[in-house]
């Protein structure tokens, strides 16, 4: 057996060591986003001081505590009760939550401190994060770009250092492309691995709570503590998993390399694929390309079944039963002036396009068809499993692209998504791996690549991580004129 890197360091533990009073690392969390409010990665700040006050009673009686004090990011599309949830929307800008979501009430059990919301497309429905009623979100790494989305704010907010962790929500690569852009871990998780209860719902088939992270370590740790099963989610997964940072042993690992991967992928894209090759197969991996041709009908598909799902799901937005009101006479006219007024054009749009899809007529011939198609790719990712344990591919094809460049076309922002919603359709997990850079017109970007795993198979996404962060070929840089947390 070759010799294995040593475990990863996890950035939440270090924020935490030298006996720093509790209160520090949340008050450096909030002076960074006030700091950083040109990025707009941020919605509201989450006063932390009723947090910091349970979290001492609690260390005072003894209670160890993976998380005890780590400054924790969440996108708004969490509930956290007494917050504003608005979901970077006008028609929930007022809406407090009542309750807190699993997955975040799991982090603060363990000790994490909730500082702040983070900035998103509206209901989650982008690749840029330009669709915030409340403004887009800039990416650290280069004026003018997009940090991806639709949990950009999330990425942008842990690029920048603003806090070592951030929780975003994966339906079809939301939390991996954001990644892939500013150069951080992503990992969407096995569908149901962590509950949806309390995330904000957009295509509840597809939707996962998903962690960023700047090391394997962490990822580990946030795993661990948001994982598990819910009584309060039907879906989510009753098996456990064990999450560790403890490298694997690449020798004999057999890694897909899939094709249509590299379909309009930038050179700079191209060569890290190449690069992480290498260094699979010095490692001894056996690295072989395959070809997943149903992958290509996987972004009609997925929106098709986005779509049909998020104009169910968001018919409760009305001002009537639920929301913002406005508008005066009955309560149809009340209804349409509410959702005109306070619901984006995307949002718009995907409600009208999904009501359409589901329409008698046509539900056969678009939404029952896309079920098809559906099983055909997440059969194809089983069979591929057979031959192989981890799939490789870049996570998006190009680096963060301009504010702007992509919105006036609806075909050219989903072709952001190529590579990631086929996973969310098969329900597997997959992992962004910070994997280089490439230089565009004089900036220096961030590029991803995802490590896709069959379903229930997690673990080995964060393990592979550790390895290869031994191994030198995860590059987690900080952008100009920000600072690495706790220094
Ligand atoms: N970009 C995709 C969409 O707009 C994915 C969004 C997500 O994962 N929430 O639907």
């Amino acid at each position: 057996m070759s010799s294995l890197p040593s475990p990863a360091v996890s950035i939440a533990q270090a924020v935490r060591s030298g006996g720093l009073p509790m209160t520090q690392p949340a008050n450096e969390a909030l002076a960074r986003i006030r700091a950083a409010s040109s990025l707009n990665a941020v919605l509201s700040e989450v006063d932390p001081s009723e947090q910091l006050q349970a979290l001492e009673g609690r260390l005072g009686s003894g209670e160890a505590l993976p998380l005890a004090g780590v400054p924790v990011i969440i996108k708004d599309n969490l509930n956290l009760r007494g917050t504003v949830t608005s979901c970077a929307s006008g028609m929930l800008a007022e809406y407090r939550s009542p309750y807190t979501a699993t997955a975040v009430q799991r982090l603060m059990d363990a000790g994490a401190v909730i500082v702040a919301k983070a900035n998103l497309d509206e209901f989650a429905m982008g690749s840029s994060t330009e669709n915030s009623a409340f403004g887009p979100t800039l990416n650290p790494w280069g004026e003018g770009r997009v940090p991806g989305g639709s949990s950009g704010g999330s990425a942008a907010a842990i690029a920048a250092r603003l806090a070592p962790l951030t929780v975003g929500s994966d339906t079809g690569g939301s939390v991996r492309q954001p990644a892939a852009l500013c150069g951080v871990y992503g990992l969407k998780p096995t569908y149901g691995r962590i509950s949806r209860s309390g995330l904000v719902a957009y295509a509840s088939s597809l939707d996962t709570v998903a962690p960023f992270a700047l090391s394997a370590a962490d990822l580990a740790l946030m795993m661990g503590v948001m994982s598990g099963q819910d009584p309060l989610d039907a879906t989510s997964l009753q098996t456990s998993a064990d999450f560790s940072a403890e490298p694997l042993d690449l020798a004999g690992l057999r890694v897909g390399l899939v094709t249509q991967g590299k379909r309009g992928a930038t050179l700079g894209v191209l060569s890290a694929l190449e690069a992480m090759q290498t260094t699979l197969e010095t490692a001894g991996a056996e690295v072989e390309e395959t070809s997943l041709p149903h992958l290509d009908n996987a972004v009609a598909t997925y929106y098709v079944i986005a779509m049909a799902e998020a104009s169910s799901n968001l018919s409760r937005f009305d001002g009537m039963h639920y929301a913002r009101r406005t508008g005066e006479g009955g309560a149809t006219e009340t209804m349409i002036q509410s959702r005109e007024t306070f619901l984006g054009a995307e949002v718009q749009k995907r409600i009208m396009l999904g009501t359409f899809i589901l329409s008698s007529g046509y539900s056969e011939r678009y939404y029952t068809k896309a079920l098809q198609v559906r099983r055909l790719i997440a059969d194809e990712f089983t069979q591929a499993f057979e031959r192989f344990d981890v799939l490789l591919m870049p996570t998006s094809p190009f680096p963060a692209f301009r504010l702007g460049e992509r919105s006036g076309d609806p075909l050219a922002m989903y072709a952001a998504d190529v590579n990631t919603v086929a996973v969310n359709l098969a329900g597997i997990p997959a992992l962004n791996v910070p994997a280089g850079f490439e230089e565009l017109d004089g900036q220096r970007l961030p590029v991803g690549l995802q490590f896709a795993a069959r379903a229930g198979d997690d673990t080995r996404l964060v393990a592979l991580a550790a390895t290869l962060e031994g191994l030198g070929a995860v590059q987690l840089e900080v952008p100009l004129g920000y600072q690495e947390f706790g220094v």
